[in-house]
């Protein structure tokens, strides 16, 4: 039995863009969306050899293309804008309609993990308790699916806040994003 060491690695890019206010109608200026990708390493050491150094920075930097590449394919072909795109208006402080679609995305992915998280947990107590108390475990995932309501729920009034906000905009902008910035990122294979 040895201890083991977790080791990080993060890498981030910044993405220049801006937009055009859907309330207020005057220019953000230039803002910048920053991306990061990280990896992580077990070791049984607290130091890391050179080696291994380079592999978690090289799978950080790997993580990164990636996570890039992926924001850059939603922007361009579905028109959803990753959340590191902040849509919030730098002078009115406004929402923007072009940033409801990643939201409307992203409203299951606190729920669902609170349901998973409270099935692990009443199957562990379930299991590995001496009680194998099944109204205890049952307890547990009832608590999960209260939490994962209340999460959608608050989720669902976000976006409907946000919707509320961009509709009463006349026009309906999409922000632009100076990908040439990372083209070197963007044209690599990993
Ligand atoms: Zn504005």
């Amino acid at each position: 039995m040895g201890s083991y060491y977790k080791h990080t690695a993060a890498q981030s890019v910044k993405i220049p863009y801006s937009f055009r206010c859907e309330q207020c109608h005057q220019d953000s200026g230039l803002l910048d969306a920053v991306i990061t990708g990280s990896s992580s390493l077990n070791t049984h050491s607290k130091v890391l050899s050179d080696r291994e150094q380079v592999k978690l920075t090289q799978a950080a930097r790997a993580a990164l293309i990636r996570e890039l590449q992926s924001v850059y394919r939603n922007a361009t072909q579905k028109q959803v804008y990753a959340a590191a795109f902040c849509d919030e208006c730098p002078h009115c402080h406004q929402p923007q309609s072009w940033a409801i679609a990643q939201m409307k995305g992203d409203q299951f992915t606190g729920p669902i993990t609170a349901l998973v998280v409270a099935l692990i947990c009443s199957l562990g107590t379930y299991f590995f308790s001496d009680t194998q108390s099944i109204s205890l475990s049952l307890g547990i995932f009832a608590a999960g699916v209260v939490v994962g309501g209340v999460l959608l729920a608050r989720n669902r009034t976000k976006i409907s806040a946000k919707q509320k906000a961009a509709s009463t905009a006349m026009e309906h902008e999409r922000p632009t994003i100076h990908w040439e910035a990372v083209q070197d990122l963007l044209d690599e294979r990993v």
